[in-house]
C-alpha cells in the first residue's frame, strides 16, 4: 500500500495532510477533498508519496503526473518521495522544477527539529 498526501505550512508549522486510501502500490491519487482540506490548513508547499520496496527515484508515472504540457502541474511546489522498505522509511528525496533545465531535479531536504 502506498502512502500519499499534501505538505502544508500552517500557522503552527509544517503539517502532513494524508490521503487515507491508497490501494494501488504503484501509483497514488489525491482526492480534491484532501487538497481542499490541506489548503484550509495552511499554504500547500508540496506533495509526498511513498515507494513501497522501492527507491526515491521518480517513476515514469510520477514524471507524467508532475507535468502538464511540459510544465509543472503545480508550479513552485515540492514533490517528496519516500523509500519504504519492509514498512519502514529508509530514505527520502525532494524534487523541484528547474525552469532552466525544464525538468524536476532533486533538492536538499533540511529537517528542523
Ligand atoms: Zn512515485
Amino acid at each position: 500500500m502506498e502512502a500519499a498526501g499534501v505538505l502544508v505550512r500552517g500557522e503552527n508549522g509544517p503539517a502532513l495532510i494524508p490521503e487515507v486510501t491508497q490501494q494501488d502500490p504503484t501509483q497514488f491519487h489525491l482526492k480534491a477533498a484532501t487538497i481542499i482540506t490541506a489548503s484550509e490548513s495552511g499554504d500547500i508547499v508540496g506533495f509526498y508519496h511513498s515507494h513501497p520496496d522501492g527507491t526515491t527515484a521518480l517513476s515514469v508515472q510520477d514524471t507524467r503526473s508532475m507535468r502538464i504540457g511540459g510544465r509543472p502541474s503545480w508550479p513552485g511546489l515540492t514533490w517528496l518521495v519516500l523509500s519504504v522498505i519492509n514498512g519502514r522509511c529508509v530514505d527520502m528525496c525532494a524534487y523541484m522544477w528547474n525552469s532552466d533545465r525544464r525538468e524536476f531535479l532533486s533538492v536538499a531536504v533540511l529537517i528542523d527539529e
